[in-house]
């Protein structure tokens, strides 16, 4: 037997006999030329980009899903990128190699930097260009590229790596699982097999290499490990660890249709949170209400170059199309911090309390209006909401919303249609905001609570430090007694108020966060069923009730304790916590 370890890329667990796809070397034609020869070279590197091109385009037209249509363009745009092809041609001139020989080596360099720049975000854009560059290949050796599998029967696919082209070009209802030798969280890869809900490990090291086809394989997508071959004794506690899962999912789907009602008719509204478009599959499945928390800033991560008001139209356009009638959330860029974008000059000493979110918008205002036009023009389309992130009082709330203002007025003049009813709101993650929840909530229409945030700011413990990471604590009474605060002034004001930060999707933060009075809770679609499920098993009253027990308790070790208990005593299978 043996055991990989990886990053659990996408929730599930799944058994089944593997199929062991390890990308042969890309054999570039390796060739040594003369000076007269470089002509000729030139031409045929321009020749393959022109049919990769035709290859990618008619790829992209085949694809019904406009998330797989918006990778494939990115990867024309790298293809069509000059500073690429004039790298390719310098090596062809310099080194006196063939076009294909110096297509793979500059492809490799532009990879690895990216790959070792440390970046999670850039590192998942390296497999973008092996990918283009294979297109690039294999017009230059005069044959398209195809995935040497055929997938008859369910499997799961172990790979040693797998492109974005690759994945749409398979079957997906025939993978059960993947299992990647690298990749990382936010590579597309990970993110299309999220939205195509396969339960996935990554980054398991060598694990194609030891994995034969057919052998039988449990991948926990859960826990981020894989099992080859599991011994007789693992293999029945696997056997059972599955068997449980299975049940467990099964009676979770029964929840789908179902609304989030308490037992008494109370209701509690459970959104999804995505950070694109390419998602919005996974949320129209899940059974959520509608989008909480659509994180703009990834669109901004995920290419070199800003994007245009045209291309974040067609992305917040696609999402809200989709999910219409229901709401979609969508929030303002909520760059710096500890999303680091350093082509926006964003660098700073002490940056979880610096240039961050509105704070970096009002001072690029340029790319803050873009932004705006571009989710007015999208607001025709659906059911859009705005809300602004890292408000921290009134003046810096004016201020955006005099701004939404004015730019809503030059649309006017421009005669670009709107939703002039748009709804707004302001995320409260910052503790002056709470404080002044009261203000705030005269000037927009909802709250959505960011506790990740608030959780840092209050404690004054940075959400990414290991060292201190035993501080951060949800439970923490300085964090409760402000969501209450928050939730009262919210209400005696009458607007809506909203948890989206990673506390919602929390199992055993549910009912308290229900008696605290949270209209919604927005959180990854993962968890949803999951908390749908604990909330219809308990009544408004109890989750008061517990609510204000745990609001009289002095400690976050006190209230964690009490309510583990609590859950334990209602739910029999509350293992999964
Ligand atoms: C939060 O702070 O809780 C939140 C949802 O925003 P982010 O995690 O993107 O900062
Ligand atoms: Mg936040």
């Amino acid at each position: 037997m043996r055991i990989f370890k990886g990053i659990a890329a996408s929730e599930g667990m799944v058994k089944g006999k593997a199929l062991v796809f390890r990308r042969a070397s890309m054999a570039a034609e390796r060739r040594h030329i003369f000076a007269d020869g470089i002509a000729s070279e030139l031409k045929a590197l321009a020749k393959a980009l022109g049919e990769a091109r035709l290859t990618i385009e008619e790829h992209s037209h085949s694809q019904l899903n406009s998330e797989s249509r918006q990778i494939l363009e990115a990867h024309l745009l790298m293809l069509e990128d000059p500073e690429y092809r004039n790298q390719i041609e310098t090596y062809i001139r310099t080194n006196l190699v063939s076009a294909q020989w110096a297509i793979e080596e500059v492809s490799e360099q532009y990879a690895s930097m990216l790959a070792q720049s440390g970046d999670e975000l850039l590192a998942g854009r390296a497999d973008d260009i092996r990918d283009v560059s294979l297109y690039l290949l294999d017009a230059a050796r005069g044959r398209r590229q195809e995935i040497e599998l055929r997938l008859d029967e369910d499997v799961v696919l172990v790979a040693d790596s797998l492109m974005p082209s690759e994945l749409f070009a398979l079957d997906k209802k025939r993978i059960l699982a993947l299992v990647l030798d690298g990749g990382g969280r936010a590579s597309h890869v990970a993110i299309l097999v999220r939205a195509f809900n396969i339960p996935a490990v990554i980054a398991t090291g060598r694990a194609s290499h030891s994995i034969n086809d057919g052998d039988e394989v449990i991948v926990d997508g859960n826990w981020g490990e894989v099992y080859v071959r599991a011994d007789f004794t693992a293999a029945q506690l696997l056997d059972e660890r599955y068997a449980r899962w299975q049940e467990h999912e099964a009676e979770l789907q029964q929840m789908v249709n179902l609304e989030t009602q308490m037992l008494d008719g109370a209701r509690v509204d459970l959104y999804a949170n995505i950070q694109g478009p390419v998602e919005v599959d996974g949320v129209l499945a899940s059974g959520a209400s509608g989008i909480g928390l659509f994180r703009s800033e990834f669109l901004f991560m995920e290419s070199a170059s800003l994007p245009t008001e045209e291309q974040q139209y067609q992305a917040y356009k696609a999402a809200l199309e989709r999910m219409a009638p229901k709401a979609v959330t969508i929030r303002t860029l909520d760059i710096g911090g500890d999303k680091i974008v350093e082509e926006l000059g964003i660098d700073e000493k002490n940056p979880i309390l610096g240039w961050r979110a509105v704070r970096f918008c009002l001072s690029r205002k340029d790319i803050f209006t873009t932004q705006l036009r571009a989710l007015l023009r999208a607001s025709m389309h659906g059911n859009l909401k705005i809300m602004f992130p890292m408000i921290s009082g009134l003046e810096e709330l004016n201020a955006v919303l005099h701004l939404f203002e004015h730019v809503k007025e030059e649309c006017r003049l421009e005669g670009i249609l709107f939703d002039e009813k748009i709804e707004v709101g302001t995320m409260i993650e910052v503790p002056s905001a709470a404080l002044c929840a009261d203000i705030l909530a005269k000037r927009v229409d909802f709250f959505s609570i960011g506790t990740n945030d608030l959780i840092q700011y209050t404690i004054a413990v940075d959400r990414g430090n290991e060292k201190i990471a035993y501080l951060y604590q949800p439970f923490h009474p300085g964090v409760l007694r402000s969501i209450k605060m928050i939730v009262d002034k919210a209400h005696a004001e009458g607007i809506v108020v909203s948890l989206c930060g990673e506390m919602a999707s929390d199992p055993l933060c549910s009912v308290l966060l229900a008696g605290l009075g949270l209209d919604e809770l927005s959180m990854g679609v993962q968890s949803l069923l999951q908390v749908r499920k604990i909330l219809r098993s308990v009544s408004s009253e109890e989750a008061r009730t517990l609510a204000e027990e745990v609001l009289s308790m002095d400690s976050y070790q006190t209230i964690h304790t009490y309510i583990r208990e609590w859950m334990h005593d209602r739910f029999d299978h509350f293992t999964t916590i």
